[in-house]
């Protein structure tokens, strides 16, 4: 008889998207004139880079050639785009990050969860709340946690709440915990990390044996020169830290597929018998074993992020989108609303006004406005009460979104 993974009745139905579905086709088959506008979702509105799509095209001539085409590439990614991720995003910064520690992916989502496969059973997990849902349901999969209570937390995770009070940043627990997931620039409150604060946990981590995933998939929308973009500017994140990047929101790769994951070789935690294990051996084994690597024609791509046009051109999408931002948070600003993140972050945090609950005030703003955000109690009980609003969107969807709030919520 065939046995599922229990673990998955665990997980609590897709609630977020699918209601936020459900509310606007509601409303829209209510209301067929509304022209409705949604700045609910996280990904990418803009074309790919030129660069990156003359690569591509460029790789696949090769592909149609004898002489030039490539069959199986290396598990961990081509060497070429290994070193210059090394040398643009780690080593310029002064991160001593080698190419051989980097590997290539098809994407920071699937890393964040296939991290797990090479971590035991029994660590004490922590995640802020709100946060990002993949890595609670990731570890809801993996059969590390317990059941779900009414307020969506899961039994045997520790979360660490985030709100306006501490500067959307947890405070170090005061309890062990061996897995620690930060992500900086966050998903979904826009807010930053210092330094400092980076430090806090780098220290808090290697007194602890515990290991920090941290998601830089949005450090490309950092503006603030005082701001790190990698874990690894911080002393002693060699020691305790896996960091994840993206190519997904900088160079607008989300139906591309391209990422990368950063295990150094000084990483270790335990076995059972208490002995060593360094972390980057079974990542490399567990990526030769279970993923075959990115197409060739895609890391051609993510290279061409590096050339000198590709720079440019990734700079000035980054420009377009904090523009985006900068208008979301003036004119929510203007009117009357509380906003936070936005600054070095394509997602504005919003505070619900008057009380309102994070799913009145999506109603609201469907109803008087048109406008779809995504409620922030569905990335967590401590999320409500909250908003986001994405900044990828057309120049004309922002202005024609806040030009409506202004009118309707202006006193
Ligand atoms: C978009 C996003 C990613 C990137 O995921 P990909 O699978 O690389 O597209 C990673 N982390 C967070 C928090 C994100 O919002």
């Amino acid at each position: 008889m065939a046995k599922i993974n229990d673990n998955y009745l665990k997980l609590k139905a897709g609630y977020l998207f699918p209601e936020i579905a459900r509310r606007v086709n509601a409303f829209a088959q209510a209301n067929p004139d509304a022209a409705i506008i949604r700045l609910g979702i996280g990904d990418v509105t803009e074309p790919l880079p030129e660069a990156c799509r003359l690569a591509m095209v460029q790789a696949v001539a090769e592909m149609g050639n004898r002489e030039t085409f490539k069959g199986y590439g290396p598990e961990q990614g081509y060497e070429w785009l290994r070193e210059k991720i090394a040398q643009h995003d780690f080593q310029a910064r002064g991160c001593d990050i080698d190419a051989s520690e980097i590997f290539i992916s098809d994407g920071s989502k699937c890393d964040c969860g296939n991290i797990l496969d090479i971590f035991g059973k029994d660590n004490t997990i922590a995640v802020t709340d709100p946060v990002y849902p993949v890595y609670v349901d990731t570890n809801v999969m993996a059969g590390n946690t317990g059941e779900v209570n009414e307020k969506g937390e899961y039994a045997g995770l520790v979360y660490l709440p985030i709100s306006a009070e501490n500067n959307f940043t947890a405070e170090i627990p005061n309890q062990r915990v061996d897995l620690i997931y930060l992500c900086f620039p966050n998903n979904p409150t826009g807010a930053t990390a210092t330094k400092e604060h980076l430090q806090a946990w780098v220290d808090y981590a290697r007194a602890h044996n515990s290991i920090i995933f941290f998601d830089a998939a949005y450090e490309a929308f950092i503006s603030d020169s005082n701001l790190p973009h990698s874990i690894y500017e911080i002393p002693g994140a060699r020691e305790c830290a896996i960091e994840f990047r993206s190519f997904s929101k900088n160079a607008g790769f989300t139906g591309t597929r391209c990422a990368l994951t950063v295990v150094p070789k000084t990483l270790t935690a335990k076995a059972s018998d208490g002995s060593d294990v360094e972390l980057w051996k079974l990542w490399n084994r567990r990526q030769s074993t279970k993923f075959n690597g990115v197409s060739y024609i895609v890391q051609r791509g993510a290279e061409a992020v590096y050339s000198d046009a590709g720079q440019a051109q990734v700079k000035a999408l980054i420009n377009f989108y904090m523009e985006n931002a900068k208008i979301i948070r003036e004119q929510l600003t203007a009117a009357g609303l509380q906003v936070y993140g936005g600054v070095n972050a394509p997602y504005v945090w919003v505070k619900t006004p008057n009380g309102l609950s994070s799913w009145d005030f999506f109603d609201k703003l469907l109803h008087t406005c048109n406008v779809v955000g995504t409620p922030g109690s569905g990335f967590g009980a401590a999320g409500e009460g909250y908003f986001r609003i994405s900044a990828f969107n057309s120049r004309q969807n922002v202005e024609t979104a806040m030009a409506r709030i202004i009118d309707k919520f202006k006193a």
